[in-house]
């Protein structure tokens, strides 16, 4: 047993340490990836990976999709470029256990033609979870410094992954 699972009742069929789903992977203009992509198909169901406390309510987070952030004992989760409306408004405060549904996989839509990417296609639906190691500093995640463009607290959250994935969302 363990305190913590994993974000989905069954493990993607692409690594997130493979291709350019890991933490630190290169993105355009010198930037880094400031989490790890668990590729899945859209609406399907996100589960909390620790009992914990909602910090940020639902959020616009990229290209269509939202994020919401959980602090998870010592550590802030975020669930990013999840889909619009699968918090059911949960706000502020809202308490979750270990394994409850929190959001689901959102629809991104592509800057150039507007459109969602097809739902059945390989890129532009998943999970992108990033972890902060100062979980009860609730401030901006966002920063203009640094490749990660993110707080200086981000964490790569495969060695975490690695670990909650031998333990499936109970129920
Ligand atoms: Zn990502």
């Amino acid at each position: 047993m363990s305190d913590w699972c994993f974000p989905f009742k069954t493990p993607p069929e692409l690594h997130w340490r493979g291709g350019s789903r890991f933490f630190g992977a290169p993105r355009p203009k010198g930037r880094k990836h400031g989490g790890c992509d668990l590729i899945k198909p859209p609406y399907e169901q996100i589960y909390a990976v620790h009992d914990g406390v909602l910090v940020h309510e639902e959020t616009l987070f990229y290209q269509g999709t939202f994020y919401v952030t959980y602090q998870h004992g010592p550590y802030l989760v975020r669930y990013g470029e999840i889909l619009k409306g699968s918090t059911n408004g949960a706000k502020r405060g809202h308490t979750v256990k270990k394994g409850d549904p929190i959001a689901k996989v959102g629809l991104m839509i592509n800057p150039k033609t507007k459109k969602l990417y097809p739902a059945d296609g390989p890129r532009g639906h998943m999970l992108h979870l990033e972890m902060y190691a100062k979980g009860s500093d609730h401030s901006t995640l966002r920063s203009k410094k640094g490749p990660y463009q993110r707080r200086k607290d981000v964490m790569d959250p495969a060695p975490h992954l690695d670990e909650w994935v031998k333990y499936p969302p109970p129920g």
